[in-house]
């Protein structure tokens, strides 16, 4: 059995996710932008908490970590590096940490740009990865901490994951990524469709996460930096992909 996953909507546009072994009842929560919804998810499953994963330290994805745990008693994992600025981890990871929820293996991907430190959990399993702030739904997150090509770089480890993997992203901004998308790729037929399938998500209140990788794969502009396509869009014809990885989201800090 796969675990089961919650997509919890927080605060404006924020995103947490519960993950539930049902063998074991182990359930751990990505992320912790508030506690009410997370603690109201748990109560509606019936779920005891036994795990907090931390994906990086902006406090939009922690401020509810230490009231969480006091509620809960569960434990806190999140990157050895970014230690010094997370709440008290009970277990501090790195790339070459593996943990499990349940039955289930998870890995724990280095995914620098957003915030140096910023880190994805992988579940091959169950084809699930926590990607928050860097890999997002259509798009990738702002370069606070870290350059263009660290950001391009973590996007390439996760674009090479198996394409049916479930990208569970940090955020509700679908919409306004694939609108910038749009002004790159006008005629990308997967790209229409899908901006019309976000639309009507959201005209029903519903997230637009998860999305499998091979919707991104498709539609999103920073993993398809080296297509000819995309380069000439940005008018780069001839040059490398980290060059044109970086005009695209300077574009789009500008959009
Ligand atoms: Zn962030
Ligand atoms: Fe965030």
């Amino acid at each position: 059995m796969p675990l089961e996953l919650v997509t919890i909507p927080c605060l404006t546009d924020n995103y947490a996710y519960l993950i539930h072994d049902s063998e074991s009842g182990q359930t751990a929560v990505v992320d912790v932008p508030e506690v009410g919804p997370i603690l109201a998810a748990l109560s509606a499953h019936q779920w005891r908490l036994s795990d907090i994963l931390i994906t990086h330290h902006h406090d939009d994805h922690i401020q509810g970590v230490d009231a969480l745990r006091e509620a809960t008693g569960a434990m806190v994992y999140g990157a050895a590096a970014d230690a010094h600025r997370l709440p008290k981890l009970d277990l501090a990871l790195d790339e070459s940490s593996s943990f499990s929820i349940g039955r289930e293996f998870a890995r724990v991907i280095d995914v620098p740009g957003h915030t140096l430190g910023h880190i994805a959990f992988h579940f091959p399993t169950s084809k699930l990865a926590f990607t928050a702030d860097s890999l997002m739904a259509g798009g990738c997150g702002r370069l606070f901490e870290g350059s263009a090509r660290q950001m391009h770089q973590s996007l390439q480890k996760l674009a090479a994951l198996p394409p049916d993997t479930l990208i569970c992203s940090g955020h509700e901004y679908t919409a306004s990524n694939l609108r910038f998308a749009a002004t790159l790729e006008p005629g990308n037929p997967k790209l229409i469709s899908r901006i019309a399938e976000v639309a009507e998500k959201r005209a029903q209140g519903r997230p637009t996460v998860p999305v499998t990788l091979g919707v991104e794969l498709a539609t999103n502009p920073y993993l398809r930096a080296h297509l000819p396509a995309l380069k000439a869009a940005v008018g780069l014809p001839d040059a490398d992909d980290v060059t044109v990885f970086t005009e695209i989201r300077a574009r789009k800090d500008k959009f």
